[in-house]
Formats: structure tokens, C-alpha cells, sequence
């Protein structure tokens, strides 16, 4: 069991408050300000790790220590844990509670060099980069939770919320905490309201705030459907969108009129302006790819054309969806070249779950930011089939077959 100084403290009050609380070195206590577990919920999954993903992974990538046949050193080792300390505590101001965890991580990562032998003091290097990863899984796997519960069931009731996590990650709930003997003042007993629990890691910390939120129904957590953040609705009616702002409007203001005019029709159209983009974008890069003599058989595209292109895709498709264009009139602008076979677009069938979700809920870990790479595939079809490079973020959009936000989707240029 690890020590009680490396635990962190969940206190409850009658009201559905909790207030975090974590030792500090001297031996006292830092408290953090009080809170509900769906609004620290919802901060855990917004928190910005970015910066620090990125100091990890130069550690990771380029500290001598990890290269290959290099002559492992005590300074290595070191340096490294100088590093380590000076990352974590940039945890400090956005994350307190991970910069508690992953320090207590990096002591007991130290701890096991003993020998001083170099495969040692790899392990210990290797142990450390594990401790700073802790918030970046913690927060991979949050996320999913997040997914697989709260998007989509805003018209669902709490307790049916609770059944879909436990059938999907059933390792999320029921879990058993420790919780301390407390008492107030005047020697009154523990009551179920109020009271004091004991959890060793970022992760355990947020799935005890999460069984802590399901115990209650008034408040609850919901997924916008025009910016896709997650916010706690301030009625109980169903509730769509947040108040945030983008360009001085709220999602309430932007999200409905997207929402009352895309369907499955619009969807599919919007499909084939992206299917003919990047068909022009290979023949782009095929065309200027080419020697001066391979090019006359060659579909023409050159940079001036793709511009045109482009432009007029874009004011097109920004027109669609003002609905100034119909769906025909949208798609036989777009077709310049001729090429689509007809302007009527059949609604797809009725989508299931996207291949992304179904990612999602294989596994608690899957995380969007390294699970696509980029790669080659090879486009079938006119004039005859071409190898073209797909991103990473095209694989994860095509992926989610749409099953996105609305601004993801038909807010942006
Ligand atoms: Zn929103």
C-alpha cells in the first residue's frame, strides 16, 4: 500500500461539494478550493496538456540517457531527474493534483536505483517517464468516459447514463475506496454525506469523482452539440448547446440554425465537395510531379487551376450552407471539370456507431492523438487508381463519419 503521505483526500459535504485535498512537505496540508465532481470532471478533461506532452516527448525522444548504445552514466541519470522534477512542477498552476502525483511518482521512480548498474539506471529513467505520462493517460482515458457516457444522452436519464459506462468500461465502476473515519467537532459519527476518502492516482481520484457524481440527479453532465465541450446544463430540460462564444456568438445562437438544416442529404453533399478536393489535390501533385513530356497525358491541374478551384469550392460550399444554393445547384457549381455522374445525392442509410466509436469503447485507451499516422492509400477510380497521402487527421475525420461537432463540421472555412 503506498504511504499515506503520497495519498490524496476526497472530502464530501452534505451539499455535493468536495473539496481535494493533498500533504504537503512539511507535513501539513494543502487544500484545494472547494468544488463538485462534475465541474472538476469536466476541467480534468479540458485541462491543456499540450505543452507539457511536448517537453515529454523531446525527453523521451532525445535525452541521452534512452540512446541507444550510449554509455549510461549516474549524471545521466541525474540530469534526467532534474529535468523530470523541473517538468512536473510546471504542473503546478494548471493541474495541482498532477503535479502532487506525478512528483510522488518520480520519488518512488528514484527509489529503485540502488546498484547503480547501467541497466538500473535505465529502469529508473524508463520509471520516471512513466510517472510524467501519468495525467496525459489519465486524461486519454477520462476522455473516453466522457465519450461513451455524456455525448448523445442528454435525453437519457442519469441512471441510464450509468448503465451505458458500466456495460462499456465495467473496470470504471463499482469500484470499492477507501474511505477514512471522520467525525466533526462535537464527536457526531461519520454520515454518508459527509465524508472523507482516500485515493493513490490521478485516475482513481477522477473515478471516485465520477461514482461521487453518479450518486445525485440534479445536476448533470451534457455534450454540446455545436462546439462539443462539455458543460452542466442549468435546467432540467434537455439542453443542446452552452453559452460559450465563438466570434461573439454563443453555441445557443450558432447551433440551431446548423442543426435545423443539415441532415444526411447536406452531409453527403458535403462529402462529394471533399471526395472531389482531393481528387483535385492528387492530380495537382501528379501533374507537377511529372516530367514536361509525361504531363501532356496527363490530367491538367497546375497550381493556378487548383487555386480556382479551391476559391470557388470554398464560396460555394460557404454559400450551401447560408442555403442560398440547393444541393443540385451546390454540386454542379463544384463540378467544373464535368466528372460527378448526377447532382442528386441519396441520403445514406441510417448510421450506426462510426468506426471511431467503436474504437473508443474497444479500449479505454485508444487515443486519437497517436493511434492514426500518416500513410499512403491508394485512390481507386479516375483515370485509373493513384497513391495519395492521407493525414492523420483525415484518417481520424473519416473515422468518425461525421460524428462530429457542428462547428467541426459546417462552422469553419
Ligand atoms: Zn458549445
Amino acid at each position: 500500500m503506498p504511504e499515506l503521505r503520497t495519498m490524496i483526500c476526497l472530502e464530501t459535504d452534505g451539499s455535493g461539494g468536495i473539496e481535494v485535498v493533498l500533504p504537503d512537505e512539511g507535513g501539513g496540508e494543502v487544500r484545494l478550493p472547494r468544488t463538485t465532481p462534475e465541474w472538476e470532471l469536466i476541467l480534468a478533461v479540458e485541462t491543456d496538456y499540450s505543452a507539457y506532452c511536448k517537453e515529454l516527448r523531446r525527453l523521451r525522444e532525445s535525452h541521452p540517457l534512452f540512446e541507444e548504445l550510449s554509455d549510461i552514466r549516474e549524471t545521466c541519470l541525474q540530469d534526467l531527474t532534474t529535468q523530470a522534477r523541473a517538468l512536473a512542477e510546471t504542473l503546478r498552476e494548471i493541474d495541482p493534483v498532477a503535479c502532487f502525483t506525478v512528483a510522488a511518482g518520480l520519488d518512488a521512480a528514484r527509489r529503485i536505483r540502488d546498484d547503480g548498474s547501467a541497466s538500473l539506471l535505465l529502469r529508473s529513467g524508463q520509471r520516471q517517464l512513466l510517472a510524467l505520462e501519468e495525467p496525459v493517460r489519465a486524461q486519454v482515458r477520462l476522455r473516453n468516459i466522457f465519450a461513451v457516457t455524456f455525448d448523445g444522452m442528454e435525453r437519457a436519464t442519469q441512471r441510464e447514463r450509468y448503465e451505458k459506462l458500466r456495460s462499456v468500461y465495467p473496470d470504471a465502476v463499482g469500484r470499492h475506496y477507501r474511505m477514512r473515519w471522520t467525525e466533526e467537532a462535537d464527536g457526531a459519527p461519520l454520515s454518508d454525506t459527509c465524508s472523507e476518502y482516500v485515493v493513490s492516482s490521478l485516475y482513481e481520484l477522477r473515478l471516485l469523482e465520477l461514482a461521487l457524481y453518479f450518486r445525485q440527479e440534479k445536476r448533470r453532465i451534457a455534450r454540446c452539440e455545436y462546439c462539443w465541450s462539455y458543460f452542466v446544463p442549468k435546467t432540467s430540460h434537455a439542453t443542446a448547446y452552452c453559452d460559450r462564444a465563438f466570434g461573439g456568438k454563443t453555441c445557443k445562437q450558432l447551433g440551431p440554425n446548423l442543426k435545423r438544416f443539415v441532415g444526411p442529404e447536406q452531409d453527403e453533399a458535403l462529402h462529394v465537395c471533399e471526395q472531389l478536393r482531393r481528387r483535385m489535390a492528387a492530380r495537382l501533385e501528379r501533374y507537377e510531379g511529372a516530367l514536361a513530356d509525361e504531363q501532356a497525358r496527363l490530367f491538367k491541374m497546375d497550381t493556378f487551376q487548383y487555386r480556382d478551384w479551391s476559391e470557388l469550392a470554398r464560396d460555394a460550399r460557404a454559400a450551401y450552407l447560408r442555403r442560398e444554393l440547393t444541393t443540385e445547384e451546390f454540386l454542379r457549381r463544384i463540378d467544373v471539370y464535368h466528372e460527378l455522374e448526377s447532382y442528386d445525392v441519396a441520403a445514406p442509410d441510417a448510421q450506426g456507431k462510426s468506426v471511431f466509436q467503436e474504437r473508443i469503447e474497444r479500449d479505454v485507451d485508444f487515443d486519437p492523438a497517436t493511434a492514426y499516422q500518416t500513410m499512403q492509400v491508394l485512390e481507386l477510380g479516375e483515370p485509373e487508381p493513384a497513391w495519395r497521402i492521407e493525414t492523420a487527421e483525415e484518417q481520424a475525420r473519416r473515422e468518425r463519419r461525421g460524428h462530429e461537432s457542428l462547428r467541426e463540421k459546417y462552422g469553419k472555412e
